[in-house]
């Protein structure tokens, strides 16, 4: 147990020492960390959950990949036309977000955003993480079904179902009221309503860019969670 408690330390440490790498690099500007340093991780880990799915979109390699698609008549590869449509979309809806993360920053701020040392303790970090989680969960759930209203569904969200079989990509080819209510609103509601430190902000966007890309993806990896349910939803 003790050597346990060594560890979890240890990773603490390990965090803080990184931690205050960022905060030199950013010679302690709280604004610029997060409107930019979140922009950049909103961005990056987005590129990083597509890049492969988007190389197997494209070329249809490597052939092996054919066994884990779900939807295994359509897109391998993908229309070329269509896929650059995508691509011109999502970069709309990516400045987009950049521009909502730095109208976000005072709310952040007010709503006990921390930038400074120490970053939460491991277990704190993870209670936090359960609770974007949920938070996440149930306003998606609420708003994405306020998308798939009648009177709505047709000016908004129709757009984002176009994808019946969806790529990876296609995660954010919605409408720009679509992508705020339905994409950007979940994303931020936990670390508004809960505070947070900003390395923890990083890390919940990150990981939740990467895994929407996932379950966008129309592929069932092993050892990664399944796509079926949202791929259904597209078929439906
Ligand atoms: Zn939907
Ligand atoms: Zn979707």
């Amino acid at each position: 147990m003790e050597l346990l408690f060594n560890y979890i330390d240890g990773v603490d440490n390990f965090l803080n020492d990184q931690w205050l790498k960022i905060l030199l690099l950013f010679n302690h500007d709280d604004r610029l960390m997060f409107t930019f340093g979140t922009s950049l991780v909103h961005t990056v880990s987005f590129l990083i959950g597509n890049l492969f799915y988007m190389y197997v979109d494209c070329t249809g390699k490597p052939a092996w990949m054919l066994k884990y698609k779900i939807q295994k008549d359509k897109h391998f590869p993908v229309e070329p036309r269509r896929f650059f449509w995508c691509c011109a979309v999502v970069l709309f809806n990516e400045i987009l977000s950049c521009v909502l993360i730095y109208l976000s920053y005072p709310i952040m701020k007010y709503t006990g955003m921390s930038c400074d040392q120490p970053v939460p303790q491991l277990w704190k970090m993870y209670l936090l993480y359960m609770g974007f989680g949920y938070l996440n969960d149930a306003s998606f759930f609420f708003l994405h079904r306020l998308m798939h209203h009648p009177s709505i569904y047709k000016y908004c969200h129709k757009m984002h179902h176009e994808w019946i079989a969806p790529i990876s990509i296609a995660a954010v080819y919605s409408h720009p009221i679509d992508h705020i209510f339905a994409n950007f609103v979940p994303y931020f509601i936990g670390p508004i309503l809960l505070g947070s430190h900003l390395s923890l902000v990083w890390w919940w966007i990150a990981i939740a860019q990467i895994d929407t890309c996932g379950h966008h993806s129309n592929y069932h990896l092993p050892f990664l969670s399944s796509p079926q349910y949202h791929n259904y939803h597209h078929v439906k």
